[in-house]
């Protein structure tokens, strides 16, 4: 199966990925957290993109989607995986179409985690991580308001809209039954 997690910062995207990935049975590609590991690893590329984080920035799409590439190359995705935080503008799902097409395959679904921004405000000032200041926050809702919402229209036949507010079983159960009702149509 072949998905894309689309959701403001903090609605809780990274954690249901995890739990889908393991029901799944396919790897969670997340690009924040590519991001993370090459700047805690003091790589060329995570001191590239250190500032870029921090200010709660997108990383240019050449940087981005060439990571992307790389790692859709690897094996471990051939049946499959859950993209988390990719694509995040327009630009960068032609990009994802045009790797897939290349490998002659397509998304099964893009599922949409929708919460009301004063409830992701809040959780993320809970989280702590560095670009969780409020400035930064916000910042990032914006981008996400701006670059990446416009992807619900973009992929509007592929997206599945899940309720991201309540327990996390019960998320991603949401997810899940989602996924299902796709299976049975
Ligand atoms: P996330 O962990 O998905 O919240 O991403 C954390 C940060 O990594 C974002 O605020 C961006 O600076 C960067 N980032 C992650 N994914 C992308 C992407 N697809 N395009 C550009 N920047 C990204």
């Amino acid at each position: 199966m072949r998905l894309v997690l689309v959701g403001p910062p903090g609605a809780g995207k990274g954690t249901q990925a995890e739990v889908l990935s393991s029901k799944l049975g396919v790897p969670h590609i997340s690009t924040g957290d590519l991001f993370r590991s090459h700047i805690s690893q003091q790589t060329e590329l995570g001191r590239e993109v250190q500032d870029i984080l921090d200010a709660g920035a997108l990383v240019p799409d050449a940087i981005t989607n060439e990571m992307v590439r790389e790692r859709l190359a690897e094996a471990d995705t051939d049946n499959g995986f859950l993209l988390d935080g990719f694509p995040r503008n327009v630009a960068q799902a032609n990009v994802l179409g045009e790797i897939l097409a290349a490998q002659d395959h397509a998304l099964d679904a893009v599922i949409e985690f929708r919460v009301d921004e004063d409830v992701v405000v809040e959780r993320l000032l809970a989280r702590g991580r560095t670009d969780d200041k409020e400035e930064v926050i916000r910042h990032r809702q914006q981008v996400y308001r701006n670059e990446t919402a416009p992807l619900l229209d973009y992929y509007a036949d592929k997206v599945l809209t899940i309720d991201a507010v309540g327990e996390i079983d019960e998320i991603s159960e949401r997810a899940l039954k989602a996924l299902r009702e796709l299976g049975e149509k």
